[in-house]
């Protein structure tokens, strides 16, 4: 690609975390050519983390979430079109068609289009009172209507489903959680750990209706609670669903790129068309610490591949920098906070050192004495080791990490 900057026009189908973040770094390393931005939300790009925290909550306000203040777009020469959904991708022509006919061309693309809830497919899953969160809207929506709700449904126990069941006991609601695993959380932190997130949420008074998967929501018109697969109805006049994500790839399928749950990137966010790049949530990317595919739907993947994307879009050969970030991600829920670094799918082991009872511990999970990721609740200065650990390539022995006296340092 020829880099007579100030022909070029670069754009960023997106405009959420990592579609600002790749905007911002195109000015930052000085792109002279034109940004537009395309986001079908009214809104200029936002974080989505408080949505099921302190702005579900009310203690924090909209102002507190966007990405830039109001003016960056405009100074920066970045054509932010929000309310304009992105329909189809010619890579052969080079160009993004908008809802409406307007037709964008591009020198490169980013595609940040990020990641939608799985809707629930059941009887009853139409009625008024089943929501989903994902946008400001739904966390405004979601306030208000477990304001008003005399109890509270959680359907699923992942981040979402367990953050909202906080945030609503935290507004005082009542709330009952249904969900396959045994313990919240389960697929991604175990048994061990999930079990100290399931006697979190029972001594806060929720109860739990786990191992068990809902057939039906029930009501007339509206939500009046679920009918569990083994039988028991869970009351509840307000129905909040999380069970996950999908990745928005509509644009990439019908483009022809390559896609395996999410868009296909290589280590340098390239798809499979040499112009198009991805990052955020609807990137699967090739991951160079685990030696494959991950595709992350977390804050900092979003925030620091948008970053890295751009750099890689400036580079004529589009490799200039591989991304190769730790994966990392947070959760607040009660008083509890929490960071997890690394990446565990599959492990054989878990260690925990310090109080998991009292709330102030570390986790680690093991594959052959190799440590995939750890983890730090209500514990805020362990974070280096715990990277150290991850990183590093040696077996470490359990009975040290799971010893608070020896320093995490002193384990490799
Ligand atoms: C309620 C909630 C709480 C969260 N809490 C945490 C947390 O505590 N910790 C953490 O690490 N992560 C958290 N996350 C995850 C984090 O917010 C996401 O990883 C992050 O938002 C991903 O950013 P993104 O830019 O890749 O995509 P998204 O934020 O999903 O944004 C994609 C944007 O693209 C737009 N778009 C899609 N298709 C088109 C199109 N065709 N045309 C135009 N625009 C389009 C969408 O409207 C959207 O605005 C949370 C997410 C949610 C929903």
């Amino acid at each position: 690609m020829a880099m007579n900057q100030t022909d070029q026009t670069f754009v960023i189908v997106g405009a959420s975390l990592a579609g600002a973040k790749a905007a911002e770094t195109l000015r930052v390393e000085g792109f002279e050519g034109r940004v537009v931005l395309i986001g079908e939300e009214a809104e200029r790009p936002y974080e989505r983390p408080m949505l099921s925290k302190e702005y579900l909550r009310g203690e924090k306000p909209a102002g507190k979430l966007y990405v830039h203040n109001e003016g960056f777009y405009a100074d920066n020469e970045i054509e932010l079109l929000t309310g304009t959904r992105a329909e189809s991708l010619d890579p052969g022509a080079h160009e993004v068609t908008l809802a409406g006919g307007d037709r964008v061309p591009y020198s490169r693309l980013l595609l940040s289009t990020g990641a939608t809830p799985r809707r629930l497919s059941l009887p009853g899953a139409d009625l008024a009172g089943v929501l989903y969160l994902r946008e400001m809207g739904d966390s405004d929506a979601l306030r208000a209507a477990i304001t008003a709700a005399s109890r509270v449904v959680v359907v699923g126990a992942g981040w979402i489903g367990s953050e909202v069941a906080a945030s609503a006991r935290q507004l005082g609601a009542e709330v009952a959680v249904v969900a396959p695993g045994a313990v919240p959380l389960e697929r991604i932190l175990g048994p061990e750990v999930g079990g100290v997130y399931r006697d979190l949420h029972q001594e806060h008074g929720v109860a739990l209706h786990l191992s068990t998967q809902i057939e039906a929501i029930l009501g007339n018109g509206s939500a009046q609670g679920v009918r569990t697969t083994d039988g028991p109805v869970v009351k509840g006049d307000l129905v909040v669903v999380g069970v996950g994500a999908s990745p928005r790839d509509e644009l990439a399928r019908e483009a022809g790129l390559t896609l395996e749950n999410g868009i296909v990137v290589d280590q340098f966010l390239r798809t499979s068309d040499p112009d198009v790049f991805a990052a955020g949530d609807v990137a699967a990317t090739w991951n160079t610490l685990y030696n494959r595919r991950i595709r992350l739907e977390h804050w900092a993947n979003a925030h620091n591949q948008g970053q890295v994307a751009a750099r890689n879009m400036l580079d004529p050969a589009g490799r200039a920098a591989a991304y190769d970030k730790l994966p990392y991600f947070y959760s607040d829920q009660y008083d509890l906070g929490m960071e997890y670094n690394g990446f565990a799918a599959d492990w054989d082991r878990v260690v925990l050192r310090g109080d998991p009872a009292g709330g102030e511990f570390l986790a680690f999970w093991l594959k052959d004495g190799h440590v995939l990721a750890g983890m730090n609740a209500n514990v805020w200065d362990q974070g280096d080791g715990i990277k150290a650990l991850v990183r590093g390539d040696a077996t470490v022995s359990a009975e040290a990490l799971a010893d608070p006296s020896i320093p995490l340092t002193d384990i490799l």
